[in-house]
């Protein structure tokens, strides 16, 4: 098991591997930009070696990117989808530079007169583009979302039909987001219904294509189709459900990553909350922080 959060490369790369440090981070995620503005300072061939290897000497491992937040591939806009997907072969070059295990990336919305199979279809086209664009480089990974505003993924099966619509089905994982499973209605709160959604994930993209959970607690109820990530064990998930999560068989090999709102210091203190849900025998060693 790893354990992480999305850390801000404010500043720059070697501000990111700080901060990650100061988390206890085993994992990270980032962006390699601001993620509501296409505008980016590309990664250079050389910083990209050097970050990749200041985190292998920490044992932070894999980290991932997490594409902008205007990305939309989904976009019945053509200007905006062929902006979208510009953008994520650019993402996926940034990866590659990195040396980043894969490109997080939302699926985006159909609009609200669009129809989730023509975004399914988009999607996969996108992929296709990218990869051929950057080939044998990261991993494209596809992230569930709550179910707002017309957006693909709501459900696991929308993205095993983007994996198999691809002609590059090997270059695609999976992340699934506990807030935003819980607010499309899959009632991974409950006991049963952990159980359901890890056989449903199993039944559709399967989970050797799983290649990450975001663990984050949901600040609205479930079935909201809302995305509102709030601190682990506090929100509507709660600390049984989230415990149950962490300590599940079949996900506690994968890395974590936390993406919940806040400054350093509730950051700091999720990590040692989830590290208290995981049963002593699957937590993994507290990594040390740096001598002064
Ligand atoms: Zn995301
Ligand atoms: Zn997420």
């Amino acid at each position: 098991m790893r354990l992480g959060f999305h850390v801000s490369t404010a500043g720059g790369l070697d501000q990111c591997i700080r901060r990650a440090i100061i988390r206890r981070c085993t994992t990270l995620q980032m962006f390699t930009g601001a993620p509501v503005q296409w505008a980016r300072n590309p990664v250079s061939e050389a910083d990209g070696a050097a970050f990749a290897s200041a985190l292998a000497d920490r044992d932070i491992r894999p980290h991932f990117v997490h594409a902008k937040y205007l990305l939309n591939v989904s976009s019945p806009d053509r200007q905006l989808r062929k902006k979208s997907v510009e953008d994520l072969c650019e993402e996926l070059e940034m990866a590659r530079r990195l040396r980043a295990a894969g490109v997080i990336m939302h699926l985006g919305s159909v609009g609200a007169e669009g129809v989730i199979a023509d975004g399914i279809r988009r999607v996969a086209q996108a992929i296709d583009v990218a990869c051929e664009r950057v080939p044998g480089g990261p991993k494209v990974i596809l992230e569930n979302c709550a179910g707002q505003g017309r957006i693909v993924g709501a459900e696991f099966g929308q993205l095993a039909e983007i994996i198999a619509s691809t002609s590059v089905p090997e270059r695609v994982m999976s992340c699934v987001d506990t807030a935003h499973a819980f607010g499309a209605g899959i009632p991974l709160h409950t006991e049963d219904g952990l159980e359901q959604a890890v056989e449903e994930m199993e039944a559709t993209f399967g989970l050797q294509s799983l290649a990450l959970l975001h663990v984050n607690d949901s600040k609205v109820p479930f079935a909201s189709g809302c995305d509102r990530h709030w601190h682990i064990g506090r929100g509507e998930i709660g600390k049984e459900a989230m415990t149950r999560i962490v300590n599940h068989p079949l996900l506690m090999h994968l890395p974590l990553v936390m993406e919940t709102p806040g400054t350093e210091a509730d950051d700091v203190t999720n990590m040692r909350r989830i590290r208290r849900l995981i049963r002593p025998e699957n937590r993994p060693p507290l990594p040390p922080l740096p001598r002064e």
